[in-house]
């Protein structure tokens, strides 16, 4: 009984042992398999991998894309890296590569330059790279890891953005014009070499010092006003102010800025230019003043002709039919005196524009009715006006305003006047006075002219702007009379609107406060 113990426990070792070598046996199978995966993923990987080993850096493992980017075949496996890569030598990885194998720190770079010979030819490439140390069991440092990526393509996209940056910061630069750059909240951070030598600032200056320091006190108000509507809407800026500069005058600027927008629309910064345009407001000063002067000149004689016409017309009142040899003279008389009263309009207007830009336009305000005034300066039209057009007035409120009567009076005859002019075909033109909003009378000028194109309609109340090239040889004027009399209506409170459908008619409302 005890042998056939003895027996079972000797066949027991024996299966435990035989367990126990499958179990190892799997275990190594495992284990290289492991590595196996390990060399696998290393050898396959695109990154360029290489272990050195001890202080020689004797290249013990590369993967094929390192050796491929070596350019030396696999022969260099088991050499000193620097006796197998010599060119590597004073560029600067070699000392990288004994810092880390000897303090042990992780050493990171990106886009280093690297010059090496790949079969034989010279090449450059850049890398993006991480050196680390390898330590045994022990943690004793046996080697230096590397895991490097050929960045070429992007370090090479990188330079020439960098160089076309350059180009262009020397392009502003050297440009005459002074240029800015600011962020979303319109604060500048670039002012061009221009800037500097006009203000005699560094660029450091120019940054920390507010807008309003170099802006004359005159238009401060207004440019914050013009910046703070582009900042809000995000609409292209233009504007003229005074700069000053380094002597301590101020010379005027055209200035423009547009926002820069990223793929999506978003405003990324602003880019502005001003142009400096001294010599050019002083020309228009010049000519302005010679208008001025002219149309005071020739003002007096006009009105001296008016003055006789009438008088002639008063006498020959009495006797309506007389005639010199034939001739009409009362009709005759009475056309001198509608083309005379023209002129002295147009004269006007060109005296009072100068008056309006240089603030002197002044108001002599009085309360009146203003139907009857509408209705006055209608009679005038009609006594006046050859072509016949008739007008026909509704007034379903009567007021009193507050105003300058002449002035309002000159407003009226204008767009009025103009009714009449652009309807060729002499249709009726109708006015209206209605109660608008609260406290806000409308004259309504309706006509069935030739009408203005949507495009043109805001521009028609700046200075000198007139409708297409083909109406000026048509329609006598200057381009002056809407922009004076939006002005006018503006200093009294109150605006001009205009609605019109090209080739059927417009129709221009007066708004105006009145008093009740
Ligand atoms: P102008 O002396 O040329 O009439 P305005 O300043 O009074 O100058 O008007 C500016 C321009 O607006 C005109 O040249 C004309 O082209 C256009 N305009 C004004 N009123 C009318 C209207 N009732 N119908 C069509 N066009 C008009």
């Amino acid at each position: 009984m005890e042998n056939d113990s003895r027996t079972d426990h000797k066949s027991d070792t024996t299966e435990n042992l035989k367990a126990e070598i499958k179990r190892l046996h799997s275990l190594l199978d495992h284990e290289k398999e492991v590595n196996n995966r390990y060399k696998d993923i290393v050898h396959s990987s695109p990154s360029l991998i290489a272990f050195l080993k001890g202080e020689e850096l004797v290249i013990d493992i590369a993967n094929k894309a390192i050796l491929d980017n070596w350019g030396k075949g696999d022969a260099i496996i088991g050499k000193p890296l620097m006796k197998a890569i010599p060119e590597l030598e004073g560029q600067g990885f070699y000392e990288l590569l004994m810092k880390v194998y000897h303090t042990g720190e992780v050493v990171q770079a990106y886009e280093m330059p690297g010059t090496h010979l790949v079969n034989g030819v010279k090449k450059l490439d850049y890398f993006d790279f991480f050196y680390q140390p390898q330590r045994n069991l022990q943690g004793k440092i046996e080697g230096v890891g590397i895991i490097a990526t050929n960045v070429s393509a992007q370090a090479e996209l990188h330079n020439q953005l960098k160089e076309s940056e350059l180009k262009l910061r020397q392009l502003i630069d050297f440009m005459p014009h002074k240029i800015t750059i600011a962020d979303t909240s319109g604060n500048s951070y670039y002012f061009n070499r221009s800037w500097q030598e006009y203000t005699g600032l560094s660029m450091a200056d120019l940054v920390k010092q507010d807008r309003s320091k170099y802006v004359h006190p005159k238009e401060k108000e207004y440019v914050k006003n013009c910046v703070k509507q582009a900042l809000t809407t995000g609409e292209d800026l233009e504007l003229e102010m005074r700069i000053l500069d380094k002597n301590g005058n101020y010379k005027w600027h055209l200035t423009r800025g547009i926002a820069l927008r990223d793929k999506v629309g978003k405003i990324i910064n602003w880019v502005s230019s001003s142009t400096e345009i001294q010599k050019l407001k002083e020309d228009e000063r010049k000519k302005e003043n010679f208008l001025k002067l002219v149309s005071h000149e020739l003002k007096t004689p006009v009105t001296s002709i008016k003055g006789y016409t009438q008088l002639l017309t008063s006498i020959l009142a009495k006797n309506k039919e007389a005639k010199v040899k034939n001739i009409p003279m009362s009709a005759y008389l009475g056309r001198i005196e509608n083309q005379v009263e023209r002129q002295i309009r147009l004269i006007s207007e060109i005296l009072d524009l100068s008056r309006i830009e240089e603030n002197e336009l002044e108001f002599n305000k009085q309360e009146f009715v203003l139907n009857e005034l509408i209705e006055e300066t209608v009679q005038d039209i009609r006594h006046s006006n050859i072509e016949s057009t008739s007008i026909i007035i509704s007034n379903s409120l009567n007021c009193n305003v507050l105003a300058d009567r002449g002035r309002i009076g000159q407003v009226l005859v204008n767009i009025i006047t103009n009714a009449i002019k652009y309807s060729p075909d002499k249709k009726e033109i109708f006015i209206n006075i209605e109660k608008e909003k609260e406290n806000f009378v409308s004259i309504k000028v309706k006509d069935s002219g030739i009408g203005i194109n949507e495009n043109e309609l805001a521009k028609i109340f700046q200075r000198f702007y007139r409708v297409g090239a083909q109406n000026e040889g048509t329609y006598a004027g200057f381009g002056i009379g809407l922009f004076l009399s939006n002005e006018i209506i503006k200093r009294h409170g109150g605006s001009i609107n205009v609605e019109s459908t090209f080739g059927e008619g417009s129709e221009f409302t007066i708004s105006l406060p009145y008093i009740n």
